[in-house]
This record gives C-alpha cells, sequence and structure tokens, in this order.
C-alpha cells in the first residue's frame, strides 16, 4: 500500500468544475424545470432545504419505483437516498400501494377525524417492535418529537431538555444547540427564527461522554434526554460499548425520562437500535419509513407514563394541550403503515437488507485501503455512510470538523452524473427491501473511479 495521500485541492476544484459542467449538461430540463419555478416557489424550491443538493439545482423526479428514480432528463438512477429514508421500504412497494388504493378509492375517506381499525393494528405492532406499550400518531417525526417532549415536561414539572451535539430531530426549536468551541452551549449557527435562545431550554453535551451528561443532569431541571441510539445526521456516530447503558442508568438516576428518536436509527432491524440493543426507553418517537412513504409518525410511551399522562387533572390532552394535527392517524396513513410494517418492512426485510449494507460497507472499506485513503466507514444495520476522517467519528464534534464541502459536491455529482443518487449534505447509502448486490457493485464501480481520479490515478 502507498503511503496514506493528502487531497490535492487543485487537482480537486478541477474535477469539481468538470463534473458540475457534465452535470449541467446531463440534466438540462431539470435545470430548465428548477428555473422556472422561482416567481412563486420560495428559493424556487417546494421546500427551502432542497436548494442544497449539489450542483446548483435539484433533479426533478419522473417515476420511482423500489430502489429505482427516473427523472425528466430520462436517467434511471439507482436510488442510495430513498428520501433520506422516508423511502427506506423502496419507492411504491406492492403492498403500500394496494393498502392506499383500497382505502383512498375504493373506500374512499382518506380523513374523517374518525379512527379505522388500522390504528390499533399499527399501534400494536410498534409495541411489539420496539417495546414501549401505547402509541399515537402524528404526520412527521418532528411533530413525533415534540409531543414527546411536551407530555415529558408535563410529567416531570420540569423545564429543560438534553440533546446531544450536532444532532438533528426535525425542526424542533429546543434542539438547535451545540457544545461551542470553548464547551459552552451555544445556539446552532444559521437557525431561523427561535422564539428563545436554545441554552434556556436546552442542554447540550457531546455523544459518547458519560461524564458531561452526569453533569449536566445534575442540575435536576431536565425532564427528558431525546437522543437517537447513534447519530445519523452528522455522519453514523455509533455508540461505544458500554455507552447507552450508562445513559439509561444516569437518567433514572436524575429522574430524567429518556426518549429514542428512531426515525433513522430504524434502519438497525424491525425494532430499531432500541430492540437490536436491548435498549429500555420510556418513549420512542419515529417518523418518515413506516407509511411507505406516506407522511407519517408515532410516538410511543411505557404503560406507566400512559397511565400518567390520561389521569394528570392538570394535562387537557384531549383540547387545549392536545398537540393536534387534524390529519394525523387519518385513515390513508395508518392503512399505509400497516401495509408497510405488516408486508414490506418485515423482520426478513431487515435482514436481507443488512446483508446488502454489509456488502456496501465492504467494498467501500476495500477499496479505500487498498487506495490508502484516509476515510472510515460506518454501518448501521441497512445504513451506511463513509466519513472523510481515518477514524470513526466518536461525538458529533469531531464528525462535523471532518465535513468537507467540496468533497461531498464532488462525490455527489460524480456519482450522480452516472446514474447513482446518493443522499445529499451527507454521504449516506439506505437500502431498501429493493436494493440489490448489483446496486451495490455498480456503486463501488462508480466510487472506485471517483476515488482514483481524485488520486490523479
Ligand atoms: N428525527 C430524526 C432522527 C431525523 O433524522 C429527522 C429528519 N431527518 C427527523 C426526526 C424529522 O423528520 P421530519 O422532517 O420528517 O419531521
Amino acid at each position: 500500500m502507498s503511503l496514506v495521500t493528502a487531497i490535492n485541492r487543485d487537482r480537486l476544484a478541477a474535477l469539481v468544475k468538470r463534473e458540475q459542467d457534465s452535470y449541467a449538461a446531463n440534466f438540462p430540463r431539470s435545470r430548465a424545470a428548477f428555473d422556472g419555478a422561482g416567481e412563486h416557489l420560495l428559493g424556487g424550491v417546494p421546500m427551502t432545504w432542497m436548494r442544497m443538493w449539489p450542483g446548483g439545482f435539484p433533479v426533478y423526479q419522473a417515476a420511482a419505483r423500489g430502489a429505482r428514480l427516473s427523472d425528466i432528463d430520462g436517467h434511471e438512477l439507482i436510488d442510495f437516498c430513498l428520501g433520506d429514508t422516508g423511502a427506506m421500504a423502496g419507492h411504491s412497494p406492492a403492498p403500500v400501494t394496494e393498502a392506499v388504493a383500497r382505502r383512498y378509492t375504493e373506500l374512499g375517506g382518506a380523513t374523517t377525524m374518525l379512527p379505522t381499525e388500522d390504528a390499533a393494528w399499527v399501534a400494536a405492532e410498534l409495541a411489539r417492535r420496539f417495546g414501549v406499550s401505547h402509541w399515537s400518531f402524528t404526520l412527521s417525526a418532528t411533530d413525533a418529537n415534540r409531543w414527546a417532549i411536551r407530555v415529558a415536561r408535563q410529567l416531570t414539572r420540569r423545564t429543560k431538555i438534553l440533546v446531544f451535539s450536532y444532532c438533528y430531530h426535525g425542526s424542533v426549536d429546543e434542539t438547535f444547540i451545540v457544545v461551542g468551541p470553548d464547551g459552552r452551549p451555544v445556539s446552532r449557527a444559521g437557525n431561523v427564527g427561535a422564539p428563545v435562545d436554545p441554552v434556556t431550554t436546552t442542554r447540550v453535551v457531546e455523544f459518547n461522554d458519560p461524564a458531561a451528561l452526569e453533569r449536566e443532569l445534575a442540575h435536576g431541571d431536565v425532564a427528558a434526554v431525546l437522543m437517537e441510539p447513534a447519530l445519523t445526521n452528522i455522519g453514523i456516530v455509533l455508540p461505544r460499548d458500554g455507552y447507552l447503558a450508562q445513559v439509561r442508568e444516569l437518567t433514572r438516576a436524575a429522574g430524567t425520562l429518556l426518549i429514542n428518536d428512531e426515525t433513522h436509527t430504524f434502519s438497525a432491524g424491525p425494532g430499531g437500535c432500541t430492540r437490536a440493543w436491548g435498549l429500555d426507553p420510556d418513549m420512542v418517537t419515529i417518523g418518515k419509513s413506516i407509511g411507505g412513504g406516506v407522511p407519517c409518525g408515532a410516538y410511543g410511551l411505557d404503560a406507566g407514563l400512559a397511565e400518567r399522562i390520561l389521569s394528570d387533572d392538570s394535562a387537557d390532552i384531549e383540547d387545549v394541550g392536545g398537540v393536534g394535527g387534524t390529519l394525523a392517524g387519518n385513515a390513508l396513513s395508518v392503512a399505509a403503515m400497516r401495509a408497510c410494517l405488516g408486508s414490506v418492512l418485515t423482520d426478513a426485510a431487515f435482514a436481507g437488507m443488512t446483508e446488502v449494507a454489509a456488502g456496501y460497507t465492504e467494498s467501500v472499506r476495500a477499496v479505500l485501503a487498498a487506495k490508502s485513503v484516509p476515510w472510515s466507514i460506518s454501518q448501521l444495520g441497512a445504513r451506511a455512510e463513509y466519513r472523510f476522517t481515518p477514524e470513526p467519528p466518536v461525538t458529533g464534534g469531531e464528525s462535523a470538523a471532518a465535513a468537507d464541502v467540496d468533497l461531498d459536491e464532488y462525490m455527489h455529482l460524480y456519482t450522480l452524473n452516472r446514474g447513482i443518487l446518493m443522499t445529499p449534505f451527507h454521504n449516506m447509502a439506505l437500502m431498501s427491501p429493493m436494493t440489490t448486490k448489483s446496486d451495490v457493485d455498480a456503486h463501488t464501480a462508480v466510487f472506485t473511479e471517483a476515488v482514483s481520479e481524485l488520486l490523479g490515478e
């Protein structure tokens, strides 16, 4: 093996420029659609984060099925982004398509303010998978987290929550906080319209640092720790051995509730990290994937908390204090969840997805080793992500420091120009039940070329 090769920045800049030019040439209709959309779409996109796709404009989707997506320029892309987990079940899997068609078309009545029998089935299935017994619905993971935080504050009569530096839990005001360079908490740069400085609502520590957690919980004012059992929104940061047991012990000792946000870590298995690693949270939140692409979310509480919130006289969860969401738990999304959990994201499907992800991880690792590239890759069940740092990061701060926008843009455009869609903003690849080994091989070939060119080979 040759020596570890430093990236030549001039070469990288030239390669990025070349890939940007090919992207513009390869996707002219997407570009024209984007150019024409700014008159009435804020920022020219349906949601402003779509401006972050590399190359200056997003690809416009035409259709998507399984692990493939076609665009309006006529390309067929292998989709490792899968809607950043929203489409972990694959695009429009047949059981969900049928359930949605039946509910919307044959039976009719997508949203009526009335329950359907699917809701209790889904709640029982979520209880089986994640261990907490009582479930309720939202339309997004963000909202599931908001409601979990409210319940935690209500039940503990405490005001603060605690999160981990560089976490992401949706647009939940309390969570936009990081450990600053001097070790003190600061509002995350660029946050928009914060109602109050999050340092007044939130304590923050680095992941994998039990001493810091113990110190912050000792204030006695933390209602809940909201966490992903492994961080997935700043690369993948896996917990060190024994760390999650320490988190559980420390939260219990401090009278603080523990909320596992399994929205992304669901990739670890049919019951997310909670089941895969035998965790015992007080609440679980989830969204994105469980409706097979139909908007939905859910939060679950253990039986004791459920009893307490229902019998708390000062908590009017039926009216004034209800989070609401008129469409939450609507007939269409619970039908989709039932089909998705019952027939698509099954225990057997996870075994296959994890095996394909292991193949992806091994191939990327082999290329990096063969070429002595100082990057690392981490796998979490059906998800894997490489990071531009030789050792997998152990904290969010460390992982954030390894960000490299030029390399990111290069890798994303290189793969996209050759028929492979990666998750934007980082280098995550997710496997659906329809993702195959040959999809992985196609990625390995392109990844190998991208790295070779970067090294000037
Ligand atoms: N929790 C986690 C862990 C997430 O990664 C995300 C979104 N990436 C959310 C919650 C919020 O999901 P949504 O934007 O669908 O509400």
